[in-house]
């Protein structure tokens, strides 16, 4: 399985967020060569603003794990990990993020720091990784549905 297959069953996580009524971000999580947790934006549908794709997936991880500790795992995620996810993804010892869109594919997202790019914030962590652009139009183009970071019909 390459960085591509990955990101492609982020986005089948990011449609079932969508289906449900939330924003099209979905992420798995993969220790070696297979798939350990899975999680899709529950902010709307769960009325959690911290309940974003990654979130929810680094929180069942963590669970099913009973630890706090994703060291060696690589998160896979549709949009570009906000400061809160990455600051989640610090506080378990992730190793790796890799993104599909990057915050600039949603113009309309009111949301994140003017300044903020999620690899250049990683460096800030000891451990953590974070690479950009996997599959950015495939993405991106799931990000149309929403408008000013709400859903639209
Ligand atoms: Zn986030």
């Amino acid at each position: 399985m390459t960085d591509t297959d990955f990101m492609k069953l982020a986005i089948e996580e990011a449609k079932k967020s969508v289906d449900a009524g939330g924003a099209p971000i979905g992420a798995v999580l993969v220790k070696g060569d297979k798939v350990f947790e899975t999680g899709w934006s529950l902010v709307w549908p769960k009325k959690d603003p911290s309940a974003h794709g990654e979130t929810e997936c680094m929180r069942k991880a963590c669970h099913k794990l009973q630890a706090i500790n994703l060291t060696g795992y690589t998160l896979y995620s549709t949009l570009e990990s906000c400061s809160l996810c990455l600051g989640c993804a610090g506080w378990c010892n992730l190793s790796k993020i890799v993104f599909g869109a990057y915050k600039e594919d949603t113009p309309d997202n009111p949301y994140e720091l003017s300044d903020y790019h999620a690899e250049e914030h990683a460096k800030r962590f000891k451990n953590l990784e974070v690479v950009g652009g996997i599959l950015r139009e495939e993405c991106k183009s799931l990000m149309s549905n929403i408008k000013n970071w709400s859903p639209v019909e």
